[in-house]
């Protein structure tokens, strides 16, 4: 079977795979400048396609298309970006990606939001296998979102449903603004990345605090502290648990899966799956539900989005 280029469109980096099956043949990342917008991005994009394949002596026309996640509202049926986040790729809307793909490559390309994607990933060839009913969450920068129902994403009257889970309210008195949706106080800007430095320095003991001495306060920071005792770490990283977990049991109650699957920086490394268990008790406690629902890790790490756009091109985009 021939491969696939895959590309993920992030706010901060732009990754590009040749993919065959889950194999990742080849692989690079590039800066994603995104506040300059999509277009002055595309001749970087087509000359890191370009580069992949040359790498595995390939042309672009030798592979099935390009599967493209993207961190938009999608219609996938017309393959049309129809809504950004703030401040990033702003004219991606007046883009359209199927027309540059065939002109500047000769493929076709197939686009799809990036938390759809890496649902669909997990779902074909990783923690989802065996369910039609699970969400997927993805936690660390941002919080994505993806629900699977009986079998189909669903998407809503104008492709934002389920997507939006990060962007729920979870604080309507006086919650942070959020740095990609209109709102203050969602779980995205309550307990996503925009969170940690804000929280660890409100904390009284911030300057005793080694998280102080930290050039950037990031999850990997925060972890790491906290794993050591570290008393604001261990704060902040806790308050993060509660929003996530009162998160789950919100889309548990909105979606009735039977499965969640968490990927994202914050469920790789031992420190981060230790919260795991801790998540799972609280939602059996706190959860109206029927039967047990299971709380799982993601299975393909950051290549869940990569490998999820090779699914666009065996399977019909299917809707609810
Ligand atoms: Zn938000």
């Amino acid at each position: 079977m021939k491969p696939t280029i895959a590309i993920d469109l992030g706010g901060t980096n732009i990754k590009a795979g040749i993919v065959a099956g889950t194999e990742v043949l080849a692989a690079e990342s590039i800066p994603a400048n995104s506040r300059e917008g999509l277009a002055p991005q595309l001749p970087r994009i087509a000359e890191l396609i370009e580069r992949l394949c040359a790498r595995r002596q390939l042309k672009s026309t030798n592979c099935r298309g390009i599967g493209m996640a993207v961190p938009f509202l999608v219609d996938p049926i017309r393959q049309r970006i129809r809504s950004v986040p703030r401040e990033k790729y702003g004219d991606a809307c007046d883009i359209d990606l199927p027309a540059w793909a065939r002109q500047r490559l000769g493929i076709d390309i197939k686009i799809e939001n990036d938390a759809h994607a890496a649902l669909l990933g997990e779902w074909r060839h990783g923690a989802g296998q065996g369910s039609d009913d699970f969400v997927m969450l993805t936690l660390g920068t941002g919080i994505g979102c993806s629900v699977l129902i009986r079998g189909r994403p669903l998407r809503g009257k104008h492709f934002q449903a389920g997507v939006l889970g990060g962007h729920l309210i979870a604080n309507p008195e006086d919650g942070p603004a959020c740095a990609a949706c209109p709102a203050s106080g969602c779980y995205e800007a309550e307990s996503a990345a925009q969170s940690l430095a804000r929280e660890a320095q409100a904390h009284p003991q911030f300057a005793k605090s080694a998280l102080a001495g930290e050039k950037v306060i990031d999850f990997a920071a925060v972890f790491g502290h906290a794993a050591r005792s570290d008393e604001v770490a261990v704060a902040v990283r806790d308050r993060c648990l509660r929003y996530w977990t009162a998160l789950i049991i919100s889309l548990v109650h909105a979606f009735d899966p039977d499965r969640i699957v968490i990927g994202g920086g914050v469920s790789e490394g031992a420190a981060a799956r230790a919260m795991f268990p801790a998540m799972q008790d609280c939602v059996n406690k706190h959860a109206w539900i029927v039967e047990p629902i299971e709380i799982r890790a993601a299975a393909l790490g950051n290549q869940a989005g990569v490998i999820g756009v090779t699914t666009l091109f065996t399977h019909k985009p299917q809707c609810i």
